[in-house]
């Protein structure tokens, strides 16, 4: 299936690994130009360098920290016109509540709420005039079913998410979507840094604390970020103009809900 947006320019926030960098290796392999962010400049020129080998694609990098202004100011300035932006950051620490003060609440804020929203801020009217635009949020499962040791995640992104809720419905006559893809588990250097935050907590091995995991998803596995990267190619598609407001779960059936 060609998903026709071939010769689109691609920002992808935070790509060095994980999902974001999947976000962007499907991207470029349907033909988009990517430029993919990230704060340690080592991995990240590595990375552009595979999915240049890979794909064959245009690949811009740009070294900046997206939880600030300056970070923000940099990467626009590497893509001040995107037609497609997947939003992401890296996700706050674990722990319990009682141990946060303002600065943790306003550190994860920035990261995994105002973040996003700025960049939707300096690009969505661009995209109007355009006539096309994707905008994708890296939120969570987390937003419909609150995970216990994330409460920092859990509270900064259902802020992000209603935000979203609104605008979404302001900008898809203009052929501008906004949704948001809600990952379950999947195996980046991300969850490795919450299973032991968990194990931590639990006072049980990693080891065990691993296999637990996997074993309490239906799928009995976690997530390849691959998937996670092929989902958004498609919500970023032509093809995918009528769907807005979203939160697409990908999580191996591990939320209960009927709906
Ligand atoms: P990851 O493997 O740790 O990758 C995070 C990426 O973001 C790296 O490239 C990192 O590079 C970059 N990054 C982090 N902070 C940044 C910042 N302030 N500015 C620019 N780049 C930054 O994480 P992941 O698993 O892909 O997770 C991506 C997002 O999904 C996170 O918000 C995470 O909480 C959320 N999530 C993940 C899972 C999961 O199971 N993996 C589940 C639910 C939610 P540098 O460190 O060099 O900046």
């Amino acid at each position: 299936m060609d998903l026709g947006i071939s010769g689109k320019r691609a920002l992808v926030l935070a790509s060095s690994k994980g999902l974001g960098r999947a976000c962007a290796m499907s991207l470029a392999r349907e033909g988009a130009s990517v430029t993919i962010s990230a704060r340690t400049k080592g991995k990240l020129e590595a990375t552009a360098e595979d999915i240049r080998k890979l794909t064959g694609a245009k690949v811009t990098t740009v070294v900046a920290d997206i939880t600030t202004e300056e970070g923000r100011k940099v990467t626009l300035a590497a893509c001040p016109s995107p037609d497609i932006l997947v939003n992401n950051a890296g996700g706050p620490p674990t722990g319990d509540f009682r141990d946060w003060d303002r600065e943790d609440w306003i550190a994860a804020i920035d990261a995994n709420m105002l973040s996003a929203i700025f960049m939707i801020k300096a690009t969505v009217d661009g995209m109007i005039s355009r006539n096309f635009g994707r905008i994708v949020n890296i939120t969570s499962s987390a937003v419909k079913a609150p995970i216990e040791v994330l409460g920092l995640s859990n509270g900064a992104r259902c802020g992000l998410t209603g935000f979203c809720a609104g605008l979404a419905r302001k900008t898809v006559a203009h052929n501008v979507t906004l949704n948001a893809i809600l990952p379950g588990p999947f195996d980046t250097d991300r969850l490795a840094a919450t299973l032991e935050g968990s194990s931590i907590v639990s006072g049980k091995s990693l080891e065990d604390t691993t296999a637990e995991r996997k074993a309490e998803n239906p799928s009995g596995r976690f997530g390849d970020p691959a998937e996670f990267g092929e989902l958004c190619a498609f919500i970023c598609s032509a093809q995918a103009g009528y769907i807005t407001g979203q939160n697409l779960l990908i999580d191996g059936g591990g939320y209960p809900g009927t709906l």
